[in-house]
């Protein structure tokens, strides 16, 4: 039998070159070597959405880049979170076994509750003990996560501790499995890219589209005329240069230090290589957004798998907890 993995993003709509290589194309990579689950997290997206209108076409354009990108619905579980609502009930039981000290604690509770003064609800306190249901229904064994979300998967490790402690050995602690590239910078060159900060390249946008996004990057300041010299160590662009065109680097650093290549030149051997390299994806894309129908196929068939180990789980920890 394989091992399990659990992994879950918030439907964010079309994805970007930040998901792509920091969760995408590992989700990908695991999935011959392990049972993988991946779910889309509709209602940890309420706890800081209070406009739901494009929720659906959120959900919609996540799962086609998914699909597009290489998970298969064939070898992994692709599902909506509240299309398995035994989640919910699962989340109300390990509140029970979570003290309220725990997830008052959490930094990101505390950031979101100053971000959204006029919107802390429950939901943002709860989130770690239904990100812990998430992970625990499925009985999943490994997260796959970025180092950032290490002291989230912590928590989750807690609560399934204290429930064993409490009631018999039932969950596994999940443990994580770290992403090979955790941060990728946006075109500011300075913050993680990310869709609300509006400094990311979706991985959807046509050839020429991703060429425009492209040249409005952020470059070497100190490199203000195309003869100064260029310091590619600190240059978003050239980060990026080793996701895309890793067996040129030596070569780019070095012109870029002697001038020899200007910023432009450098942005759109980039931009090609991010145009060929996603060329398949966007076929792919373009051939199952041709079947709509395809995409409420695949998450209506994720969802009865998943709800089969949902149930099973649930109805142990009844008994378990005395319930039943
Ligand atoms: S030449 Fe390339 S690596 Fe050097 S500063 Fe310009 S964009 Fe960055």
């Amino acid at each position: 039998m394989k091992r399990r993995i659990f992994s879950g993003a918030r439907p964010t709509g079309r994805q970007h070159l930040g998901n792509y290589l920091g969760a995408l194309q590992n989700w990908v990579s695991l999935q011959d070597e392990y049972d993988c689950i991946y779910c889309v997290v509709d209602v940890h997206a309420l706890t800081t959405l209070e406009d739901t209108s494009s929720l659906q076409t959120d959900i919609y354009e996540m799962v086609l880049d998914w699909l597009a990108a290489g998970l298969a619905p064939d070898k992994s579980i692709l599902f909506v979170q509240s299309h398995v609502p035994e989640v919910m009930e699962l989340h109300t039981l390990l509140g029970m076994v979570t003290p309220l000290g725990w997830l008052l604690r959490v930094p990101t509770f505390k950031e979101k509750a100053r971000l959204q003064p006029k919107n802390v609800n429950y939901g943002l306190v709860g989130y770690p003990v239904l990100m812990t249901a998430d992970i625990v229904l499925y009985k999943a064994e490994f997260v796959p996560v970025g180092e950032d979300q290490l002291p989230h998967l912590e928590i989750a490790r807690e609560i399934a501790r204290r429930f064993n402690n409490l009631f018999g050995n039932t969950f596994p602690e999940p443990q994580a499995k770290l992403t090979l590239f955790p941060l990728v910078l946006g075109l500011d060159g300075k913050e993680k890219m990310s869709k609300q900060l509006g400094n990311d390249i979706e991985i959807a946008l046509s050839a020429e589209e991703t060429v425009n996004r492209v040249m409005t990057a952020v470059t070497d300041p100190a490199r203000r005329y195309r003869n100064d010299p260029g310091h590619p160590e600190i240059c978003n662009i050239y980060r990026l240069q080793g996701y895309f065109n890793p067996l040129e680097l030596d070569n780019i650093a070095e012109q870029c230090r002697s001038a020899k290549i200007g910023c432009v030149d450098c942005k759109m051997l980039l931009a090609q290589q991010i145009n060929s390299s996603l060329e398949p994806f966007r076929e792919r894309r373009a051939a199952l957004a041709s079947k709509p129908q395809y995409i409420a196929d695949v998450l209506a068939e994720g969802a009865q798998r998943a709800q089969v180990i949902a149930r099973e789980t649930l109805r142990e920890v009844k008994q378990k907890m005395g319930l039943i």
